[in-house]
């Protein structure tokens, strides 16, 4: 998430902002203030483009976010948490913590985004139609935001996966055949025929029409689209192949607690084994204090190990990023990945029930 910007909470999902939006908002604002406005509504004063330009932009901002919350509301009436909302270039992704249970609920998952642009391009285009003989500014805004959001919801609607088209795609190829180990590879297929047809498309264009720039961009769209539909499918197979292994099935439960004063000299000479195997415990009395692994140890110079207490090298408690029972384990290798201290406590009502490791979790990711 180091690439985002928080933005708040809908419904209990975060949001975040890719920091390539604002450089995409910045590029909106400008290209309607002072080419698409202008172009068509010369008379207009200069401010009036920059605001309208300004209001449109924010406007397609909010019509991109709706468009994902109608992703993530359907997930979550099948029960699939939301974990994250991120807006970046070509829109959003909604990072939902498992895949969907059956080809009825990807398709409706998938359907909800196109159809939610689908609707707020009709219903622009009404207002649109209301406004126009009494304010031209607001009869154009509406009429550009019909446009993005029907063009929204025709590229999303292309059938290459991981877009909304393909994972329709999938749903039903998983309807027919029953498998979705199969629809998934079928609908990757697909994904990776249409991205070459948008690099081969741009190629051409750039070439026969000497249009460079709409070539390039559509070979960008290709390229993009060609790591998006590679790292979906391993996505979903993995989550496939993982399905129900949580944080209790990887965590290592034999967890020894030392307390608090003892010393690293004493700590080596009495529970070097344990420490070769992986993280300790440090507790005074009931309360647990942090997490002392090989590493802190070599941090200290050995001459000192034997005037050094365990608090004073391991990591305390709360600068863990805590794992809970129930997590499943795509989540906890973000989790490790995104941590920089690589041992996950789990934690429950206070207690730590286990440890996760980077090994712990290899063995089941292999
Ligand atoms: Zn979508």
């Amino acid at each position: 998430m180091s690439t985002s910007f928080r933005l708040g909470k809908i419904y209990g999902i975060p949001f975040y902002l890719h920091y390539t939006w604002f450089l995409i908002l910045a590029l909106v604002v400008i290209s309607l203030s002072q080419e698409y406005f202008p172009a068509l509504y010369p008379g207009w004063p200069s401010h009036l483009h920059w605001v309208t330009g300004a209001v449109a932009s924010l406007l397609f901002f909010a019509s991109l976010l709706a468009h994902e919350l109608s992703h993530s509301l359907v997930s979550l009436h099948y029960g699939i948490p939301v974990r994250s909302i991120t807006l970046f270039i070509f829109g959003g992704v909604a990072r939902i913590s498992r895949e969907a249970g059956s080809p009825k609920e990807e398709l409706l998952m998938a359907a909800a985004g196109p159809l939610t642009s689908l609707f707020l391009g009709g219903l622009f285009l009404g207002m649109e139609y209301i406004i126009s003989s009494l304010n031209e500014p607001l009869a154009a805004l509406f009429s550009w935001l019909m446009q993005v959001n029907f063009l929204l919801a025709a590229f999303n609607l292309i059938p290459g996966f991981p877009l909304d088209g393909g994972r329709i795609f999938r749903a039903l190829i998983w309807k027919l055949t029953g498998r979705y180990k199969t629809a998934t590879n079928i609908a990757a297929m697909l994904g990776q025929l249409i991205s070459w047809m948008f690099i081969l498309g741009g190629v051409f264009l750039a070439l026969f029409t000497l249009n460079w720039l709409s070539g390039l961009w559509l070979v960008f769209i290709g390229f993009f689209l060609l790591h998006a539909v590679s790292l979906s499918k391993r996505h979903s197979l993995l989550q496939e192949r993982l399905a129900g292994i949580t944080a209790e099935n990887v965590m290592n439960r034999h967890i020894v607690s030392v307390p608090f004063q003892l010393t690293l000299g004493d700590l080596i000479r009495d529970y070097m084994d344990v420490i070769r195997a992986g993280p300790l415990l440090v507790v005074d009395g009931e309360r647990i204090r942090g997490i002392i692994t090989a590493s802190n140890i070599r941090s200290v110079p050995e001459r000192l190990w034997a005037i050094t207490p365990v608090i004073a090298v391991m990591t305390p408690i709360a600068r863990f990023s805590a794992a809970y029972p129930q997590e499943d384990i795509l989540s906890l290798w973000e989790k490790l990945e995104a941590s920089r201290l690589k041992v996950l406590p789990v934690l429950h009502e206070g207690r730590v029930l286990g440890l996760i490791t980077r090994e712990d979790l290899r063995r089941f990711l292999g």
